[in-house]
């Protein structure tokens, strides 16, 4: 059995431990806090523990699944836990990822041990989807779509408005740039023609709806490049209509073959997710056995979705796959 370790009990926390119980090869050797244990609930009977507690239980854990958060957690919990355990985790701030990169490689080869990071759906299996899709199709162009889904920073923004008690934002892909994309019509696609932002707001007793509307309109970065779209509701319908974490997306690849270049090619991926959290949990512990495999196998240092061997993501054994998947 692959014994787990969780670093952080939040949506991906709880997702992690889901996932570990669902995997026959799995089990959990506890959960990782930075709060009091005693207040920290699980959905199962593993153990709650504080953060110090990782180091007398290093020969008791062959993967930490570290679930913090990508802007303030993960930047120092990979890199130092990287050193002692082999580790995976989803840092999602693709700008920064070389410089996580280097930083936490830097930890492991110093331990001997495996980390792979940046794992998920994106950046993680929409990043492997854009390798093959380029590497197979080098005459083409990529196109990316989020959603329907929420986005955890715009809902944020929105709230942080004067007047605002709670806010849900939904990214949608705009159907139109999606049929030109499959038809292989290879559109240049500005970031208004791409997505449009649909919003929840819950006004404060009295607030000013216009201006509430009006900033969210106007924000730079967030929604001033896109059609935006806001709705207010009551506290009510927000807890009933909008408490869900959904979200997803399609990955496309159009390109074209041919000594005159006049077969086109369309590569899609898309996935329709009812829980973010939860999916990307199954993806970090597929890649958490794929870590333990890779560690039994010698190996050190840091590693991306796209170093990793597919085979070793999967329960079964290679021939196995051989026999019914190839
Ligand atoms: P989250 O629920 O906010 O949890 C983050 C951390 O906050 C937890 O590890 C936990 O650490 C702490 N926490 C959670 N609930 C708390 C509470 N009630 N009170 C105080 N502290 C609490 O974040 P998440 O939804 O799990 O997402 C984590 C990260 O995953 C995101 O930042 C995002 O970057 C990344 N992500 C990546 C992908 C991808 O495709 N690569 C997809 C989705 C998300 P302690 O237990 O130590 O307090």
């Amino acid at each position: 059995m692959i014994k787990i370790g969780i670093v952080g009990y939040g949506n991906l926390g709880r997702g992690v431990e889901c996932a570990v119980t669902n995997s026959p090869d799995m089990e959990l050797a506890g959960v990782f806090t930075r709060r009091k244990p005693e207040t920290v609930k699980t959905h199962t009977n593993v153990p709650v523990y504080e953060m110090d507690k990782l180091y007398e239980m290093q020969g008791q854990i062959d993967v930490l699944v570290l679930c913090g958060g990508s802007a303030n957690d993960l930047p120092t919990q990979t890199v130092e836990l990287a050193q002692y355990f082999n580790v995976v985790d989803s840092f999602d701030t693709h700008a920064k990822i070389p410089e996580h990169f280097s930083n936490v490689n830097a930890s492991s080869e110093k331990g001997k041990h495996i980390s792979i990071i940046s794992v998920g759906w994106d950046p993680g299996l929409f990043s492997l989807n854009r390798l093959y899709g380029q590497a197979i199709l080098p005459n083409g162009q990529d196109y990316t779509f989020w959603g329907k889904g929420v986005s955890q920073g715009h809902s944020d923004a929105i709230r942080r408005i004067a007047g605002v008690k709670d806010a849900r934002q939904y990214t949608i892909p705009v159907e139109a740039a999606l049929e030109s994309v499959r038809k292989g019509e290879n559109p240049t696609l500005s970031t208004r023609q791409k997505h449009t932002r649909e919003c929840f707001v819950v006004a404060k007793e009295g607030a000013d709806l216009k201006r509430i509307e009006e900033e969210i309109k106007t924000m730079p970065n967030y929604f001033a490049d896109y059609d935006t779209t806001v709705h207010f509701i009551s506290e009510e319908e927000l807890m009933r209509d909008h408490q869900g974490i959904p979200h997803g997306g399609v990955v496309l690849r159009s390109g074209v073959t041919g000594f005159n270049q006049e077969n086109k090619h369309v590569i899609e991926y898309k996935l329709t997710l009812d829980s973010n959290p939860e999916f990307t949990s199954s993806v970090l512990v597929a890649y958490a056995r794929a870590a333990y495999r890779l560690a039994q196998d010698g190996q050190c240092g840091c590693k991306t979705v796209f170093d990793i061997p597919p085979a070793y993501l999967h329960v079964e054994s290679g021939e196995e796959l051989r026999k019914k998947l190839l």
